[in-house]
């Protein structure tokens, strides 16, 4: 088990058997290995994921728990990111804290990010995960509902990757963002024409922060939900219509479990870290299915 390089004198040492057993899985360096390749094999530590207080993003926040890591929960609601903190420290993260943040508000982000490297001096991983899905018909929809889901799911994505980017670069050890799309980043219909707006721009935005940052030793990297259930979709995946459809559209003959998501992110932040501008589909294969 490494150690968490944290501040001061807090530091990790000793984990449980479980955690032992998968530090002994991480490949040991050989001697030809550089510094910056074994920086690819290590484990994230301080990962920041919007929205994560529910749904996919907490389930992204289970997988990195489970490797120990010190967890941020920013999102809308203090008492709902305090609860999923708190859940996470019996799950295993080394630390996890619950912040308010609004992401479609630069000076909300800005100051969440603050206090993110005030309190651990570093991020290593950020998963641009919050989102809404207002589900009304484009023909019907407001200007200002088209405008907050820009806002939050495209417009939000841009303010945490500046803000947490600036400080990953400045402290030049490298890092990984997610940008959590959707197959709705080149399909929609009707009633997510908002929606599937802001995740197409969330993947120009994944890209060229690819090429951007690249240089700094930091991956982008746009990982694609197919069908899951959550208090976003539940209205539908719960109803006998939605269970009805799910073996007619996905090949794998289920809906993705937050956690699948939370596996795909873990790996762009550790093993896959030479995966740069690229978009891993979570979907059972939804997306193959003609
Ligand atoms: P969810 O259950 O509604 O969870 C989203 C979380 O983000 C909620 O806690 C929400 O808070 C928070 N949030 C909303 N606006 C925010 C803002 N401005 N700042 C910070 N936090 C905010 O949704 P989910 O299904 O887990 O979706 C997570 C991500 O996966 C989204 O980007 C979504 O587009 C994407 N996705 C989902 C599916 C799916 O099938 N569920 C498929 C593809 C992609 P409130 O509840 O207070 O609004």
């Amino acid at each position: 088990m490494k150690i968490a390089r944290k501040p001061g004198t807090l530091y990790c040492v000793a984990r449980t058997a479980a955690l032992s057993s998968h530090a002994n899985r991480i490949r040991t360096p050989s001697r030809t290995e550089t510094q910056e390749e074994r920086n690819y094999m290590s484990e994230p530590h301080v990962v920041i994921i919007t929205g994560g207080g529910q749904g996919i993003g907490f389930g992204i926040a289970e997988v990195f728990a489970d490797h120990a890591a010190t967890i941020v929960i920013a999102d809308l609601d203090q008492t709902r990111a305090d609860e999923a903190a708190h859940k996470l420290k019996q799950q295993g993260a080394t630390d996890a804290i619950g912040l308010t943040c609004d992401v479609a508000n630069r000076a909300s982000v800005d100051a969440m990010v603050a206090v993110v490297v005030e309190r651990f001096a570093r991020v290593d991983v950020l998963i641009n995960n919050a989102g809404i899905c207002p589900f009304e018909h484009i023909m019907e929809m407001s200007a200002e509902t088209f405008q907050r889901t820009i806002d939050v799911n495209l417009t939000g994505g841009f303010h945490c990757t500046q803000a947490v980017a600036k400080h990953m670069i400045e402290r030049g050890q490298g890092g990984t963002v997610v940008f959590i799309t959707s197959l709705a980043d080149h399909r929609t219909g009707p009633s997510q024409v908002d929606y599937c707006a802001s995740k197409a721009g969330a993947f120009g935005c994944m890209t060229g922060f690819a090429v951007a940052l690249g240089p700094h030793n930091i991956n982008c990297v746009g990982v694609a939900p197919g069908h899951v259930n959550t208090p976003m979709t539940e209205h539908w995946w719960g109803s006998d219509a939605g269970k009805a459809k799910i073996p007619e559209i996905i090949p794998m003959n289920r809906l993705a479990q937050p956690r699948d998501i939370g596996e795909a992110c873990y790996f762009a932040a550790s093993t896959g870290r030479y995966c740069n501008g690229i978009t891993i589909r979570v979907d059972g294969g939804n997306a193959a299915q003609a």
